[in-house]
Formats: C-alpha cells, sequence, structure tokens
C-alpha cells in the first residue's frame, strides 16, 4: 500500500467561534477518502474551551493535590471539575474524563494557548467535535472524510510522549484481524489494532509541539474511509481492565 501525508500550512491562530473545516479548505485541497487528523488544542480554541485560572476557587482537596504534587491548586481544580473518576492523585493526577478516556491531568494543557493564566480543556466531546468537521467538510467540497482529533499524551511503562486519538469519525477505531490468517495458515486470535491512534502517531510527528504552527495534517491512500463514527470501543470496560483495578487497590491500602 501507498500512503502519503502532509502538514497543512499557513493555519492562523485560533480564535473561538471559528470553522476549521473553512480554514483547511481555504489552504488545502482535500480528496475523497482522506484522514484529516485535527489537534485537539485547535479544536478546544475553536469551541471556546479556554478559561482563566483565576476564576477557578480550589476546594480543600485540590489544595491538598496541589501540596502533593507541587502544581498551582487552581490547576488542580480544573481537572477534578473535568474529571468522573480519579485514578491516581499523586505524582501526578490520572483520571477519566467525561467522554470516557482515561488520561493525565484531564487533558488540560498550558502550551501553545495565549495569555499566562490561561488554560484549555479538552473538547467538550471530542467525536461530536470530529463529526461536525467531518459534515462541514463535505458540506465544502462534496468529499467523504475521516477526521481524527488527536492530542499528545504520555504512555504508561514508556518514556516519550506520542499522538493519540481522542475522538473520530468517518473511521472505525480498530481494524480487527481476528479470524484471517497469518502467512502460514494460522488464524488470529487476538489482533485488534488500534488503527486511529496509529494515524494520530504519525499525524503527530508532522505536526510538532512547538511553535510549527501546524495543527492539522492529512493522511491519504490508507483505504480505511469508514461509515461508522466514534471512539468508544477503544476505551477498555471497566470490569476488563485490570490495570485501573490495580491502581485503585494501590490506593486503597
Ligand atoms: P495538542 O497535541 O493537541 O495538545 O496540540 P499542541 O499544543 O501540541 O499543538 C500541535 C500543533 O498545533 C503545533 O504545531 C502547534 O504549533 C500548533 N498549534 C497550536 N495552536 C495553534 C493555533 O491556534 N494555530 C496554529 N496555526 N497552530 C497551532
Ligand atoms: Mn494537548
Ligand atoms: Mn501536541
Amino acid at each position: 500500500m501507498d500512503a502519503s501525508a502532509f502538514a497543512v500550512k499557513n493555519i492562523p491562530l485560533i480564535r473561538k467561534g471559528d470553522d476549521i473545516a473553512r480554514i483547511l479548505t481555504q489552504r488545502a485541497q482535500i480528496m475523497e477518502h482522506d484522514i484529516v487528523v485535527v489537534s485537539s488544542t485547535v479544536v478546544s480554541k475553536a469551541e471556546g474551551r479556554v478559561i482563566s485560572q483565576a476564576n477557578l476557587d480550589p476546594t480543600e482537596r485540590a489544595k491538598l493535590i496541589g501540596i502533593k504534587n507541587n502544581c498551582d491548586p487552581r490547576f488542580v481544580q480544573a481537572v477534578l471539575d473535568e474529571s468522573t473518576e480519579v485514578l491516581l492523585e499523586s505524582p501526578f493526577l490520572l483520571v477519566r474524563i467525561k467522554n470516557g478516556s482515561i488520561c493525565v491531568n484531564a487533558g488540560i494543557d498550558h502550551s501553545n494557548v495565549e495569555g499566562s493564566d490561561n488554560i484549555l480543556l479538552l473538547p467538550e466531546d471530542p467525536d461530536k467535535s470530529a463529526l461536525e468537521i467531518k459534515r462541514s467538510l463535505f458540506d465544502y467540497t462534496g468529499k467523504n472524510v475521516s477526521v481524527i482529533i488527536t492530542d499528545t499524551n504520555g504512555r504508561a511503562f514508556r518514556i516519550g510522549q506520542t499522538g493519540a486519538a481522542i475522538g473520530c469519525a468517518g473511521i472505525k477505531p480498530t481494524r480487527d484481524w481476528r479470524g484471517t490468517k497469518d502467512l502460514f495458515g494460522r488464524i488470529l486470535e487476538v489482533k485488534n489494532e488500534g488503527i486511529v491512534d496509529e494515524i494520530a502517531g504519525f499525524a503527530n510527528i508532522l505536526m510538532g509541539e512547538g511553535d510549527g504552527g501546524m495543527p492539522i495534517a492529512v493522511i491519504r491512500g490508507l483505504g480505511l474511509y469508514d461509515e461508522a463514527n466514534g471512539i468508544q470501543e477503544l476505551f477498555r470496560p471497566e470490569n476488563e481492565d485490570v490495570i485501573r483495578k490495580a491502581i485503585l487497590k494501590l490506593q486503597s491500602v
């Protein structure tokens, strides 16, 4: 299979109310079944998810966690407000956020955000954001595309952050190889490939983390377009998640 990819150039600083699909189509030619990868940072900016820490009043719990983690208690409060479950309080906050994803600090960012006291929350519903961008791109171009919203995440067991998908539309989150054969005719029994994360990881290389100003990448030729929407199947069900259970057990002793 041949594939190609590029990061979109000359994207301005994104502000509340900006139309990301319009900004993209003014700068790049989109083709049928392209995969459009958009960093959560710009989706959040367009959705007005910037908040000022000055407006936050930390609870006693947030103050305690702030002391333990050597971190601003107002930032801790923002993380707690975005969370539905706290798996780990210290040495860093590992939480489940409203869309079901588990991540450090609820994915709240300081970087690439204007204003020293401002922080950026993840999009409220990244699957919905992905679907809206997909629909707008169809309206503007007549092309059916996949959209993946990404964030840079740390990883358990390994050094080095990578891009991860947090929402998607027009693509299945996984590619299931179970029941197919390997080179020697053996039936594959467990391989279910997390393709949206693999694509997010590659797109993240094109975007970079710093002042490159390239929050959108387009991946072409993978042949992965599908009418499916939503990333939920990527999140391990609570009762099957042995790592989550082990962390919670550790907390309770
Ligand atoms: P995250 O991985 O979603 O948290 O996003 P990052 O903060 O790592 O940014 C990813 C890429 O988008 C980098 O190339 C940034 O320079 C760029 N970026 C972030 N915000 C903006 C923006 O408002 N406008 C433009 N043009 N680029 C941005
Ligand atoms: Mn981020
Ligand atoms: Mn990043």
